[in-house]
C-alpha cells in the first residue's frame, strides 16, 4: 500500500490501530461470522447485510470476502456527525431503507459504536420489516461512561473515548482512505 500523502500524515496525532492489526481482527470476525451464518440457514438469498454509510464501507468491503454465502447487501445512510462535528448530533436516516427484509437474516454493520443511537435506530427500522432475525456488528466500540443503547453481537476492538479517523472513518469527509486508525492533531480539526 502506498504511503499516505504528507497532507494527511502531518495531521495525524498517533496511530491507534495499525492496518495489520485491523486486517488480522477483520479476518477473525469474518470467520466467526461465516460459521454463525452457516448455522443459520441452508437457503441462499436469505442473508442480507445492511452496512451503514459512509463510515462502514472499508470494513464491509474487507469483511464480505470472508463470507462465502450467497447474500445481498442493502446500504443504509445515517448521518450523525455532519461536516466538522466530532460529537453526535443525533442519528438521522437519509434516503430509503433496503427493501425485501421480511423473513431474512439481517446483519447490520457499522464502523463504530459510541452512544449506540445509530445502530438502535437502524435496528428498530429493520425490525419493522419483519426479518427472521437481526444481528449487529461494529469494528470499533468506544469505552464511554454511560452504557451504549445497544450491545453489538460482534465487536472488533474496544477503544478509548477519542475521536478517530481512517479505515473508512472521516473528519469532514477526509481521511477515510488512511489504512490505519488514527487520532488527529487538534490543529487538523479546525
Ligand atoms: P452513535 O450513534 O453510536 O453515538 O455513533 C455512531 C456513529 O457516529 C458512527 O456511525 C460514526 O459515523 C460516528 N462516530 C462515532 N464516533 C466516531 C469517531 O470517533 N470518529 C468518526 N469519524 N465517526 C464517529
Ligand atoms: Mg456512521
Amino acid at each position: 500500500m502506498p504511503r499516505p500523502a504528507l497532507a494527511m500524515l502531518n495531521d495525524v496525532d498517533r496511530i491507534l490501530i495499525s492496518h495489520d492489526r485491523i486486517a488480522a481482527r477483520v479476518a477473525e470476525i469474518g470467520r466467526a461470522l461465516a460459521r454463525d451464518l452457516d448455522a443459520l440457514s441452508e437457503h441462499p438469498d436469505e442473508i442480507v447485510l445492511v452496512p451503514i454509510l459512509t463510515g462502514a464501507i472499508v470494513f464491509v468491503a474487507d469483511l464480505i470476502r470472508y463470507l462465502p454465502h450467497k447474500l445481498r447487501i442493502g446500504l443504509v445512510s445515517v448521518s450523525s456527525y455532519p461536516g466538522r462535528s466530532i460529537a453526535s448530533k443525533g442519528a438521522l436516516i437519509r434516503g430509503s431503507l433496503p427493501d425485501r427484509l421480511a423473513g431474512k437474516h439481517v446483519l447490520i454493520i457499522d464502523d463504530i459504536l459510541d452512544t449506540g443511537q445509530t445502530l438502535a435506530l437502524v435496528r428498530s427500522i429493520v425490525i419493522e420489516h419483519g426479518p427472521a432475525d437481526v444481528r449487529t456488528c461494529v469494528l470499533l466500540r468506544k469505552q464511554r461512561s454511560g452504557a451504549a443503547a445497544i450491545e453489538p453481537d460482534y465487536v472488533g476492538f474496544d477503544i478509548p473515548d477519542r475521536f478517530v479517523v481512517g479505515y473508512g472513518l472521516d473528519y469532514n469527509d477526509y481521511y477515510r482512505n488512511l489504512p490505519d486508525l488514527v487520532t488527529l492533531r487538534a490543529e487538523a480539526m479546525r
